[in-house]
């Protein structure tokens, strides 16, 4: 039977690219499994290489200062070290979810980080508007898109400081104008590869300002300066990534995967608000094109709905224990096939009750 995974992470791959990594644990270099040759071998440099390289250049970044880097500890490894490195003094955080809360948790083993607003009186459901950044400060850290509750920031905000954006559920999934950041990060579990690595993207003139000293795995000069390699890197999530982004690029970047996501949320969206059976989460202005949270009214209903998505391959569709009811993951490589089959059974279920 067709699977079609809505996972909100680790999430769903193009075919190609779960092929292809298969392809390279049997035999990659010279016979020898990618699993088992040197990361300084010629063959892993240059994946390596090449998966910093189309990072920013499929984010429109080339030439203007920045590196990419392909880390390890997820996500939550980098709520840490970017407090490490650029907060020196104060720091402000939008709040808009668990991954930001968490953030912020970290930030605040150096400082008291100033929050500069929070959704969490509506359990993170919108998106807040019209607060105020401090200008004195060493960075402002916002959460384009918010995984759990499914909201996501439309309109990024002018800013003179740094703006340091955790993407890890949306990168390379829409334009944005990418140079209004100082350092992205993104676990690439949700939207890029397989769980193992993260991306750093940082523009190297923000960095070097701090008084402390930075343990050498979390300073990302350090690890700039050795080509993304200060030790073994994770050799398999890194080739991973590199085809999918490969596999991006071959699709007309950012910009085409951009009209194809837009296609699967409308439908989602629509189907939410139209069937009298189910009630969004998320804000309207706010939704994420990602994430589509949404509940079903009526309880009852929950052990024919779940049994009816299992019939049809759909899988991973429950929401997040703090939101409950479900959630549609609908990252680049879910296919607009696999919203359809999910809308239909949302239909069905109407049409039955
Ligand atoms: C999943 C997630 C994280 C945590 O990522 P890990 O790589 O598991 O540490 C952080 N931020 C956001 C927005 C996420 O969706």
């Amino acid at each position: 039977m067709k699977r079609h995974n809505f996972s909100a992470g680790p999430c769903v791959l193009p075919q190609v690219v779960i092929d292809e990594s298969a392809k390279a644990v049997i035999g990659y270099d010279n016979g020898l499994s990618l699993l088992e040759i040197s990361h300084r071998s010629k063959a892993f440099v240059d994946i390596m290489e090449k998966a910093r390289a189309l990072s920013v250049e499929l984010l429109g970044l080339e030439g203007m200062g920045y590196k990419a880097l392909f880390l390890q500890g997820g996500a939550s490894t980098q709520f840490l070290a970017v407090a490490l490195n650029l907060l020196e003094k104060k720091a402000a955080y939008l709040n808009t979810g668990t991954w930001s809360d968490k953030a912020i948790k970290e930030a605040r083993i150096f400082d008291d980080v100033f929050e500069v607003a929070s959704s969490k009186d509506a359990n993170y459901n919108y998106i807040p508007k019209g607060y105020d950044i401090p200008m004195n400060y060493d960075y402002f850290h916002c959460t384009s898109n918010n995984t759990i509750f499914g909201t996501q920031i439309k309109d990024f905000p002018e800013c003179d400081i740094p703006i340091v954006c955790d993407m890890s559920s949306d990168i390379f999934s829409r334009s944005v104008d990418f140079s209004k950041f100082g350092l992205i990060y993104a676990g690439a579990q949700k939207n890029m590869g397989p769980a193992g690595t993260t991306l750093v993207i940082v523009r190297e003139d923000i960095l070097g300002k701090v008084s402390r000293k930075i343990p050498s795995m979390m300073d990302y000069k350090v690890q700039i300066s050795k080509g993304s390699m200060f030790n073994t890197p994770p050799v398999f999530p890194v080739y991973s990534s590199m085809l999918n982004l490969q596999w991006l690029k071959n699709k007309g970047g950012i910009k085409s995967i951009e009209k194809e996501n837009e296609k699967k949320a409308r439908l989602m969206y629509s189907e939410i608000d139209l069937n009298p059976l189910f009630d969004g989460f998320a804000a309207k202005a706010d939704r994420s094109i990602m994430n589509a949270t949404f509940i079903l009214k009526n309880e009852d209903l929950k052990d024919s709905f779940d049994t009816m998505c299992r019939e049809a391959g759909i899988n991973g569709l429950n929401g997040h224990r703090s939101v409950g009811g479900y959630r549609a993951s609908m990252y680049n490589a879910l296919k607009l096939e696999s919203v359809q089959v999910l809308v239909e059974v949302m239909n069905e279920l109407e049409r039955k009750a």
